[in-house]
């Protein structure tokens, strides 16, 4: 299924399926308190896609058993919730990724509601780091009149994601059906640039705060360590974009990833360290944001966080 999919991405479709399943969204829900650094997600709304932007390139009669314990079929539309985090240490107040912003789909781009419920105002906010550029992570960077909206905040992302989109050639490499993706982040970026710095894979970006290089669901993804003493918690992005499918065959292709097998190579290696290292994770399309992953037999299973 091409994308001409925007349509169905963006439009009555999407306010018409939440409407209807009666979704809600949930405001500055999960925490966890390490010492003396706090890790919080803010919802900013949930998506909607159809299943195959997902599914379609996983084999079928296998996929209908992995569906059918959350009572769904390959066929039918997705609501991923969006979790942003928000981590509070000293006078840090650092938000991971910007969310969806005005112009993505109806049902996301809460950030501003999240943000109050948290106490907080976008001039609050001391760094914004992202993950990954795509849509619903970067677009919220840019206000309702295309001013930065954490227009306090220093801005950091990687260099090889920053390379990606900036460069002219994406448009017409990406695919037809992120071309609007690629549009639409070239713009953002250049807006941004005075308040760009960059990391490389490996980098202490902020105290307590390490980048790895996850590459996959875009070239230059990349998830980030938190730790406080022996504590630490994982900002995934979208190297583990779903909890239907990505824990329980970690290798097989997402649709929605841009290079499938490397984003696989990634997630077995994210699941091998998160399971054995019993690690806690914050994913931005994962039910209530934060969670553990555990081994079931030769895969794994998503444990939501409870409290
Ligand atoms: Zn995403």
């Amino acid at each position: 299924m091409e994308l001409t999919r925007r349509g169905a991405l963006t439009g009555a479709l999407a306010t018409t399926v939440a409407g209807a399943i009666g979704l809600t969204p949930r405001w500055a829900h999960a925490k966890i308190e390490l010492s003396g650094t706090s890790v919080e997600v803010l919802s900013d709304g949930h998506l909607t896609l159809p299943g195959d932007f997902i599914f379609g390139p996983m084999p079928e009669a296998e996929l209908t058993p992995v569906l059918q314990p959350f009572g769904l079929t390959p066929d039918q539309p997705l609501t991923p919730e969006c979790n942003l985090t928000l981590l509070r240490k000293d006078d840090m107040v650092v938000l991971f990724d910007a969310g969806s912003g005005a112009s993505f789909q109806d049902s996301a781009g809460k950030i501003m509601d999240a943000l109050s419920a948290a106490d907080l105002a976008p001039e609050d906010v001391t760094h914004v780091v992202f993950t990954h550029a795509h849509p619903d992570h970067l677009w919220g960077v840019l206000d309702d009149f295309d001013e930065p909206l954490f227009y306090e905040a220093k801005h950091l992302i990687g260099k090889a994601e920053w390379a990606y989109w900036m460069d002219p050639a994406t448009v017409d490499t990406i695919g037809a059906e992120r071309a609007a993706f690629a549009v639409g982040a070239k713009r953002r970026l250049e807006t941004m640039a005075d308040a760009m710095q960059f990391f490389e894979d490996g980098e202490e970006i902020l105290p307590g705060v390490a980048a790895h290089m996850t590459p996959g669901h875009t070239p230059g993804h990349m998830s980030f360590e938190i730790r406080s003493g022996s504590e630490s918690v994982m900002v995934l992005g979208d190297a583990i974009g779903n909890h239907h499918v990505a824990f329980a065959r970690p290798d097989w292709p997402s649709g929605s990833d841009q290079d499938q097998p490397l984003a696989a190579a990634t997630r077995n290696k994210l699941m091998e360290r998160l399971a054995s290292e019993q690690m806690r994770f914050v994913g931005f399309h994962l039910p209530g944001g934060i969670g553990r992953a555990e081994r079931d037999g030769s895969s794994y299973r998503f444990v939501a966080h409870e409290g």
